[in-house]
């Protein structure tokens, strides 16, 4: 889940990262009071949740404020664009912050490196807006320093780091600071990302964040509940969006066949079979532990705010579930949604012959197996 800009650099600084001074607004009267206290040379910059916002006309400077106000006016309201987000993102708020003037600009960030298995620290001389093009064609300008997971990482190891990524000399007590702030700040927030790019170096020497980029692990949305708001805005499909307030765990994949299941693995089970059976899923949704029916109806309304949909699958292995009180809730969705396109379900397990039961006479088709239920439903879906 990520943080807008003004989030993560509040929370930085928390952590002794320093920071330009601003303020976020989405009024544009405000907007240009921001920047006439901050003495007119200011940066406007789009708070959306989506990375290359100054490649897509997001970010502006400035060295006056009326003109910095009327940008802001512009942008808020405004669809943003960018490569990594073809859809984009409405501007609502815009974060008006004190103007760096930058020198050099540094690639530094903490972030879970699953291959290595480990937290890292990743660091370039070459930040700024193309680092994506660094990591491309110049692999070598990106160093990548593992932290220990008992030990951490010791400052002779961030030295090391700071000499052969060639960060200049005179930023590197500064660097070595920054660093372990991040790292602390990654840990304490359960952050998954904590990025700064630029880490820019002023002509006087100074280190400071003109950009910051934090991302928190979405299981431990529970311990930052100030988060929460955000963690729906960050959801960057409207259902994925719908489904973040409902708390239940969705994921769109793109597909037409709906998946519901119970536990994560399952779900995964499911959406193979369905491909190996030569169907294209279009969720992972997991309706949790002792789901009832309730909850279930809840489920199949999420996946049928999908157009693409051509047919459900429900495969369900009761432990802590009762079976009967998923087919109860498969019953009132497809009578109150009105559902037309084929479902098919697999129950097994805790009161599976009560849910059964409940479903013979409807038009749902049973199955005994998941390889057996992902074939009957691929069929019934594509009218094979
Ligand atoms: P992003 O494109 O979404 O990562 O947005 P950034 O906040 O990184 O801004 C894009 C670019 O604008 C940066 O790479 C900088 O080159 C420039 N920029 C942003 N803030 C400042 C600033 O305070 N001073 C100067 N001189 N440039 C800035
Ligand atoms: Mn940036």
């Amino acid at each position: 889940m990520k943080l807008h800009e003004y989030q993560s650099k509040d929370l930085l600084s928390r952590y002794g990262v320093p920071v330009p001074a601003g303020d976020v607004t989405s009024d544009p009267a405000q907007a240009t009071e921001i920047a006439r206290r901050l003495g007119g040379k200011v940066v406007v910059k789009a708070q959306v949740l989506m990375g290359g916002r100054g490649k897509a006309g997001g970010v502006k400077l400035f060295d006056a404020a009326e003109p910095a106000g009327e940008f802001a006016k512009d942008l808020i309201g405004k669809r943003l664009v960018s490569i990594q987000n073809p859809a984009g993102m409405v501007v609502e708020r815009v974060l008006v912050a004190e103007l760096v003037d930058i020198d050099k600009e540094f690639y530094v960030a903490v972030l879970l490196d699953r291959a290595a298995q480990r937290n890292i620290v990743m660091l370039s001389a070459k930040g700024g807006m193309d680092i994506e093009e660094v990591a491309a064609s110049d692999p070598g300008a990106i160093i990548k320093i593992p932290i220990d997971p008992a030990w951490g990482i010791a400052d002779f190891e961030i030295r090391e780091a700071l000499e052969s990524a060639e960060i200049p000399a005179k930023a590197r007590n500064q660097m070595v600071g920054l660093i372990k702030g991040l790292i602390k700040a990654y840990e304490e927030s359960d952050a998954d990302l904590v990025e700064i790019n630029p880490c820019a170096l002023t002509p006087e020497g100074k280190v400071i964040a003109a950009d910051a980029k934090v991302a928190i692990d979405e299981n431990a949305l529970f311990r930052h509940a100030d988060y929460q708001a955000t963690s729906a805005e960050s959801a960057e499909d409207p259902i994925e969006e719908e489904a973040a307030k409902r708390g239940i765990a969705y994921v769109r994949l793109g597909g037409d066949i709906g998946i519901i299941g119970n536990g994560a693995g399952l779900v995964m089970c499911s959406l193979d079979e369905v491909n190996a059976a030569g169907g294209r899923p279009a969720d992972f949704l997991d309706v949790g532990g002792g789901a009832q029916a309730e909850r279930v109806k809840s489920c199949v309304e999420l996946i049928m705010m999908d157009p693409n949909i051509k047919g459900l699958l429900i495969n369900i292995f009761g432990g802590i579930t009762r079976c009967d009180e998923v087919a109860k809730g498969i019953l009132a969705a497809l009578e109150e949604l009105n559902l037309q396109i084929p479902v098919v379900a697999r129950i097994e397990g805790t009161a599976a012959e009560e849910g059964r039961a409940l479903l013979a006479g409807s038009k749902i088709v049973p199955a005994e197996t998941m390889q057996e239920a992902a074939g009957k439903i691929v069929e019934l879906a594509y009218g094979r």
